[in-house]
């Protein structure tokens, strides 16, 4: 789908910095030459295509033995006859072969005790020089890492989905993550022609930390009687490359919903579970993947229509609909993502607010006219900010305005440069 922008009209003065953009794929061929990818779902293969784009083999593996040899043929289907010719991909179940490449990267499913399982298994084979890396959603990596007896070479690779499509690599610096891991770590990202971000380990650190409140406003406004086309429509009105029901598809309803209950724990005085995602998962309607979730999917992977099933659930849960306008909409999309970033930037998770611009601009398709999030609290100035966010204060911590925020509004000054 293409990627829509809005219509603003005026720059915030790190906007043209965003120009650098990425580096070309392969420009740094980098210490990394072998990577073992574990777990062969929607990530791991996506994971996997990257590294084989740039020539980097890949061992790939997986419990299910369809879901191994499904994406290793989808895998080969696409290499070039060249990269055929290299033998470039294996599937395997042997630890000892995984634990052969330089990087290994896991993308099994969001439970902590499966990661931790997964790296304590193969440590024992792996020289000293391979690195560790889970592309976990939310767990805090130092969480994974905490059992390893060489903790220090752990690091979290976040890519975002879909990998072809998102620039951005969110990196994670666990406690324990060595300088030399982490340098290694924005190496490898450029490499693959990635865009690195760092930043802080806490869950959901910030991509999902920022997409969670999104997402999940969408299903309460489902359960306050918003139109399900309206709220997409907003969304994608605002710049969105697709509504916020279609992206929860997209993720994943089982990935969402596990990676949503991490962030949820974490801070459960701003984030409100719907419901919504658990029914859905309840009923084996996973999205995209299983062709149903919040839409129905046609044989050419695109949505055809809501899904009857999801509308039922709704329809009986919701209270009377009532209209809700494009910019009340609008509104109670973004503001919980905009108070949830200033306080990523309170908490000091990210070096400056480019980084939080950057990671939703090459993660989730924020729309890159304003610079990002932070941009348009910019262009809109914070007392516009705080004027929008008042009526629906009552809602909660998470449309009420920190502390920067006031003092930004007061002081008349906007600027996050
Ligand atoms: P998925 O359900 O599509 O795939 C997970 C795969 O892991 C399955 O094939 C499963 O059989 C396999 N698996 C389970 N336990 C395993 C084990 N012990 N060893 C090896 N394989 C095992 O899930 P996904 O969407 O690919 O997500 C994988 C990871 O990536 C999760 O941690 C998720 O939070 C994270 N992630 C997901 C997204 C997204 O949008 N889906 C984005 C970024 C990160």
């Amino acid at each position: 789908m293409p990627v829509k922008t809005n219509t603003a009209t005026q720059s915030p003065s790190w906007i043209s910095r965003l120009a650098d953009g990425v580096n070309s794929p392969g420009e740094q061929p980098g210490r990394i030459r072998s990577v073992s990818v574990i777990g062969a779902g929607v990530m791991g293969r996506g994971i996997a295509a990257a590294n084989l784009q740039q020539g980097i083999s890949v061992r790939i593996s997986d419990t299910s033995n369809d879901a191994l040899s499904g994406a290793v043929a989808e895998l080969e289907a696409n290499l070039d006859s060249r990269q055929q010719a290299q033998k470039l991909i294996s599937g395997t179940q042997c630890r000892q072969e995984l634990a052969a490449s330089d990087l290994i990267i896991e993308a099994a499913v969001e439970r902590l005790a499966v990661k931790q399982r997964i790296f304590a298994k193969l440590e024992t084979y792996t020289s000293p020089e391979s690195l560790f890396a889970s592309n976990t959603s939310s767990i805090p990596i130092t969480q994974i890492a905490a059992k390893l007896e060489h903790p220090e070479r752990f690091v979290g690779l976040h890519f975002c989905h879909p990998v072809a499509e998102r620039p951005l690599l969110e990196i994670v610096r666990g406690e324990q993550t060595s300088d030399a891991t982490l340098s290694a770590a924005v190496e490898y990202a450029r490499s693959l022609g990635k865009r690195p971000v760092v930043v802080g380990d806490s869950p959901g650190f910030v991509v999902n930390r920022l997409l969670t409140p999104y997402l999940n406003e969408a299903t309460v406004l489902l359960l306050e009687g918003a139109k399900f086309e309206e709220i997409e429509a907003a969304a994608v009105e605002f710049g969105m490359p697709l509504g916020p029901l279609a992206a929860i598809d997209g993720i994943g309803i089982d990935v969402a919903l596990r990676a949503g209950t991490v962030i949820y724990d974490a801070f459960p005085e701003r984030m409100l579970p719907s419901g919504l995602l658990l029914a859905l998962f309840e009923r084996g309607d996973f999205g995209y993947k299983t062709k149903q979730g919040f839409y129905v999917y046609g044989d050419d992977g695109q949505p055809s229509k809501p899904s009857p099933a999801a509308t039922a659930i709704i329809d009986e849960r919701k209270q009377s609909p009532r209209p809700f306008s494009k910019e009340e909409l609008t509104a109670r999309l973004f503001l919980p993502m905009l108070t949830e970033a200033m306080r990523v930037l309170d908490e000091g998770l990210v070096t400056g607010p480019r980084d939080i611009d950057d990671a939703l601009v090459y993660g989730i398709g924020f729309p890159v006219t304003d610079g990002g999030l932070l941009g348009w609290a910019e262009r809109l100035g914070m007392t516009t900010i705080l004027e929008m966010l008042a009526p629906f204060s009552p809602l909660g911590l998470r449309y009420q305005p920190t502390e920067q925020m006031r003092r930004m509004s007061s002081d008349g000054n906007s600027s996050f440069a």
